[in-house]
């Protein structure tokens, strides 16, 4: 049986502490519409604020609550953190890595947003990972959440990326409207096939003042809504045929309470954690099982 240093899935490992920097960038296609950036936001990060600045408050942050000496990454995470012309890109990545206890960085986007010019100046860096939100597999999907981009624009950047040497993640949401657990299921072939490092899912949250918001209370019956339980089992389903190479480096979103439109599990990370431990242990299976 495969293990991966004792868990059932290869869970990554993060080679320092993220720190959040918003560079004040944006997205070329107005919202996808279940995005709401503030609900991501840690109080350090702040546009208004210098990329030092937000960073010097992010190491103070995390050492407050004993999380960590360093080594840090400077993580773009809001937005799209390569919709800029290249100077600007080198502008803001160079601040970054300035910073004495900055060892690398970690760069959110959108396959849509990186070009060969981009790429090369980032694989260049030697130090930079790229994270894109490719959401779905699914055309039909994508087109009603407005990404404004395919799934064939999301194949050719994680491919030219990984071409480049860049290690790359991909992160997918599971629960947006019309997809369900059999085609979720079905995608995981899709997400195999991409020459990814690691991956990120999370279940769906239908967050206030979003248009998705105003979608679910119209269309209910075209959400599939996960207990906790549900979520679990279709965790370790997604699990069994994943490719046994990927890591995993998130498997579930909580954002603060007050910006749920739909109550969320109220589950800590640590206890969610152990519940898909002991399911993959009590149903025997581990990741790639049914790769
Ligand atoms: S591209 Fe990302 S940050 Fe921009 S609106 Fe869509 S989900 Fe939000």
């Amino acid at each position: 049986m495969m293990e991966f240093d004792g868990r059932k899935y290869l869970a990554a490992k993060e080679p320092g502490q993220k720190l959040v920097v918003d560079a004040g960038f944006t997205c070329p296609h107005g919202r996808c519409t279940f995005c709401d950036n503030a609900a991501f936001h840690p109080s350090y990060g702040s546009s208004s604020k210098s990329i030092a600045q937000q960073l010097d408050e992010g190491i103070a942050f995390h050492a407050a609550r004993g999380r960590s000496s360093g080594p840090y990454l400077a993580y773009f995470q809001s937005f799209s953190n390569t919709f800029a012309p290249l100077e600007r890109l080198k502008e803001a990545y160079g601040e970054a890595l300035a910073h004495p206890a900055v060892s690398g960085i970690v760069i959110g986007t959108r396959p849509d947003c990186v070009d060969a010019e981009k790429l090369d100046f980032i694989a260049s860096l030697g130090c930079a990972r790229m994270e894109y939100g490719i959401e779905s597999c699914r055309d039909e999907t994508l087109l009603r959440v407005q990404r404004g981009h395919d799934f064939a624009c999301a194949e050719n950047a994680v491919r030219e990326t990984a071409r480049r040497g860049i290690p790359v993640c991909g992160h997918f949401i599971l629960g947006l409207p019309g997809e369900t657990r059999e085609t979720i299921l079905e995608d995981v072939a899709s997400i195999n096939a991409l020459p990814l490092d690691s991956v990120k899912f999370h279940q769906l949250q239908i967050l206030k003042g979003t248009p998705m918001a105003e979608e679910f209370a119209a269309r209910p019956g075209d959400f599939v809504r996960w207990t906790l339980d549900g979520y679990i089992d279709l965790l370790v389903d997604i699990l069994e045929r994943l490719r046994p190479g990927i890591a995993v480096s998130r498997l579930a979103a909580s954002v603060p309470p007050r910006f749920l439109a739909v109550p969320g599990w109220g589950v800590r990370a640590s206890e969610f954690h152990h519940l898909l431990d002991q399911r993959l242990t009590r149903r025997k299976t581990w990741q790639g099982r049914l790769f």
